[in-house]
């Protein structure tokens, strides 16, 4: 392994004098005097003036420090071997493992495994990483987290009989009531479905709803943006958007479960609902949310190209300070950030349409899965806004009303220290160039128990959780 890790240290020496075509673009962002937050650790960052120029990295599959740097998401999809006859991508005997790692030793123990394609890794935090094993390199991982007394639980013993449970198929009556649309927030559905059900809201609701498509992801899907609005001059705005990452579900049902809320009780919500302009995007990856119907449940980038390292991560993708840590330019590698800032139809549709709209924008939340934070910029680094202290509170109040909702714990904190850094999210973005003053991630259930394959029982108290802290930013957005 050691020479492995010296092989790698030569070519990337190697390859990074050889190239000459990354252009090194000095940024110009202002450190305010290296003023220090009140989190341990954390410098007062002001987001760079302007447009962030961006460096267009070469799309050769160079390999980088950053490939091999931040524990999480530095994954490599699994190999081919993974792949049926049929062309489903079967986990059988793969398991999920929660390991504590508490030391830098720990964790150059683990990323070594990963970098040797043993595990892939799933989430995790600063002291507990979920990876995934793979059924014939569980006994060398268990011998390698053995020698050096890592302690690990077996969470998941059988990844496919997970999926396989995760979304029981619907009976016929189910559908019954569900007056012209098939969406049941009891099981986690197709695109067709979510399509059907935004239609038929704009059908029903013409006065409150409008639909729209924004751009059409690489294979061609509509990338549709829903607004609810009573149409008042002066209201505030607020997007909220699920689905970035194909593999995580839980994130469109939730989007529509809240629009599906906001409808049904609309004369009744206060007026910090009421008088704001909802913009809906529950489903920003259709191709890979297919796919993951599909083909591989675990998919989680877009659908560019072919193979084993197609696809770009699209919360990579967003033009603030793209291509910085976190961020790989290893089209392999699962956080592969592309050729360029908003190289993707995908982003480069919410980055037009924000950009381009005269909505007074003052909340941005996006949904991801899962480990329950509430994040805030600045994801790029482990440094925060100077209004840092106005996203720590709301994100406080909205993890007390997801408690009294009757919900689990959710942590608050900025992305880059919460998690680790993590350049070219879609928060950094709203917040960074586009000033929208209370941007979030809110990565929703669960702990690890099932990760990413959260049974469809789940969808209805994880909704209506995030919805609770939505209505918490919203309440501050209003008077923003
Ligand atoms: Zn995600």
């Amino acid at each position: 392994m050691a020479k492995v890790a010296v092989l790698v240290v030569v070519l990337v020496v190697v390859l990074g004098c050889l190239d000459g075509t990354i252009a090194r673009i000095t940024r110009s962002h202002k450190l305010l005097t290296e003023q220090q937050s009140n989190i341990p650790g954390v410098k007062i960052e002001e987001a760079a003036d302007g447009e962030e120029p961006t460096t267009i990295a070469n799309n050769e599959g160079l390999i980088t420090n950053e490939t091999t740097k931040g524990l999480s998401d530095g994954n490599v999809a699994f190999d081919d071997d993974f792949i049926q006859p049929e062309g489903r991508v079967l986990y059988r005997g793969s398991q999920l493992w929660k390991i504590l790692v508490d030391t830098e030793e720990k964790a150059e123990l683990l990323a070594g495994l990963r970098d040797g394609e043993e595990i892939t890794m799933w989430g995790g935090n600063a002291s507990t990483v979920d990876i995934l094993v793979k059924p014939d390199a569980r006994d060398k991982v268990r011998k390698a987290l053995d020698a050096e007394n890592i302690k690990y639980d077996i969470t998941i013993d059988d990844l496919q009989a997970a999926i396989d449970e995760e979304n029981p198929p619907l009976e016929e009556e189910d559908f019954d009531n569900r007056n012209g649309h098939r969406l049941t927030w009891q099981a986690y559905h197709r695109l067709d479905d979510l399509q059907g059900y935004l239609d038929f809201l704009a059908e029903t609701y013409p006065d409150l709803v409008k639909l729209q498509t924004i751009g059409n992801s690489v294979n061609g899907r509509p990338i549709r943006l829903l607004k609810i609005s009573n149409g008042q001059t002066g209201n505030k705005a607020i997007w909220i958007d699920g689905g970035i990452h194909a593999r995580e579900w839980i994130t469109p049902a939730t989007v529509t479960y809240i629009i599906n809320q906001f409808i049904s009780n609309w004369e009744n919500e206060p007026k910090y609902i009421q008088n704001i302009d909802w913009y809906f995007a529950p489903l920003l990856n259709p191709d890979g949310y297919e796919y993951t119907h599909t083909v591989d449940r675990l998919w989680r980038k877009n659908r560019r190209g072919s193979g084993r390292c197609a696809g770009i991560d699209l919360n990579r993708n967003f033009g603030y300070r793209w291509g910085g840590s976190g961020s790989s330019k290893n089209p392999c590698a699962e956080t592969y950030g592309g050729s360029g800032a908003f190289s993707e139809p995908e982003t480069a549709a919410v980055q037009k349409f924000i950009s381009g709209s005269s909505a007074k924008w003052k909340g941005y939340i996006s949904f991801h899965s899962y480990g329950q934070y509430i994040l805030y910029p600045w994801g790029y680094n482990r440094v925060v806004p100077p209004d840092y202290q106005d996203l720590e509170a709301v994100g406080q109040k909205a993890a007390q009303a997801i408690k009294g909702a009757g919900g689990p714990s959710y942590t608050v904190g900025p992305a880059g220290n919460t998690l680790y850094p993590a350049a070219g999210g879609s928060d950094d973005w709203a917040k960074g160039t586009m000033k929208i003053k209370y941007a979030y991630t809110i990565e929703l259930r669960d702990n690890g128990r099932y990760g990413f394959v959260l049974p469809a029982s789940y969808i209805q108290p994880t909704a209506k959780e995030a919805l609770a802290a939505v209505k918490i930013i919203a309440e501050a957005s209003y008077t923003a």
